[in-house]
């Protein structure tokens, strides 16, 4: 069975009924990628940049950055890798970058939120994405997405810097979706960006008021939540009026009772860890997606995350 998943891995996954699911990987570095492509990833649906700023006396410039994401691009060849902006703050402090004290970081400033506050820092990452040898193969993505006016501040700057540097394409700029309020409005959103991607680790956590860390709630922080799945709806249905594409890069997408429930709400990428690739590609491969959609009409309806999770296991047992 292990054999016959990886005989299959490097193709494409499509439904029974011949949609393309873009099967794609979360990683941090070099060794993910080369991790994520021999597995079989269509593409890199997340790269985690902060790992660069961490254990380190100061922020790497342009230079180093560039080089660091040359070397993921080059061991995914000719797939496409969506690099996220630096998202720190919240739970992911880093040493050198001052932030004011808060009583509550989760509620913060962190993600898209810190740009104003690290103004320097975010244009050497810019810089940095700008720069690329292939930049066809790169996607931006910023984490934490609020409102409208934060992906028109970025876009403008990104604008300005390319003019600068004498470039004249700029690479897809698409936006997290891990707030409430960026999935309610993810139509208003989707005018500015080119894709969307649903963090449900954070939206989750978010949309329950659990903290995504709390050892005692965990059994209770699930995805599936009936309330999470409606969001994520929003976002697609507002995502489709603008012909936006959107795919879900939370932990959820790796999750095997999760996968026929997101492709039948209409998500077309999966963002999974590197050794799921091969699993959720067969899971895909497994659906009929105007069944899918029929069955989480239903799912929507129910109250509670375990009712959705006992519902999927009995329609698509794994
Ligand atoms: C998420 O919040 O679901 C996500 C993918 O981002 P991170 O886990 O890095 O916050
Ligand atoms: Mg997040």
């Amino acid at each position: 069975r292990q054999s016959e998943l990886q005989a299959r891995a490097q193709e494409a996954a499509l439904t029974r009924d011949g949609t393309r699911i873009e099967v794609a990987a979360n990683i941090t570095d070099r060794r993910g990628a080369q991790a994520a492509y021999a597995a079989g990833a269509d593409a890199i649906g997340l790269l985690r940049t902060e790992i660069l700023f961490l254990d380190r006396d100061a922020a790497p410039d342009a230079d180093a950055q560039r080089a660091s994401y040359e070397v993921i691009l080059d061991a995914m060849h000719e797939r496409p890798v969506i690099i996220r902006t630096l998202d720190v703050g919240g739970d992911k402090p880093v040493g050198y970058l001052p932030f004011p004290h808060e009583p509550n970081p989760a509620l913060g400033l962190r993600g898209v939120r810190i740009v104003e506050l690290h103004h320097d820092v975010f244009e050497q990452q810019l810089r940095a994405l700008l720069a690329l040898r292939r930049p066809q193969q790169c996607r931006i993505m910023l984490p934490m997405v609020t409102e409208v006016a934060e992906i028109i501040a970025v876009r403008e700057r990104l604008t300005a810097l390319a003019a600068e540097m004498g470039i004249d394409a700029l690479p897809p700029l698409g936006a997290m979706i891990e707030v409430p309020a960026a999935a309610l409005l993810a139509e208003q959103l989707a005018a500015h960006v080119d894709f969307l991607s649903i963090g449900t680790n954070d939206l989750t956590q978010y949309v329950l008021a659990m903290d995504r860390g709390h050892a005692g709630l965990a059994p209770r922080l699930d995805g599936l939540h009936p309330a999470v799945l409606r969001l994520i709806a929003q976002t697609v249905e507002g995502a489709s009026r603008h012909g936006v594409w959107v795919g879900v890069c939370g932990a959820l997408a790796s999750d095997p009772d999760a996968v026929a429930v997101l492709v039948g709400l209409g998500v077309s990428e999966l963002s999974v860890d590197a050794p799921s690739v091969a699993r959720v590609k067969a899971r895909v491969r497994e659906l009929d997606l105007p069944a899918c959609r029929d069955a989480v009409r239903e799912l929507l309806a129910l109250d509670s995350a375990a009712a959705v999770r006992r519902a999927a296991k009995a329609k698509w047992p794994a």
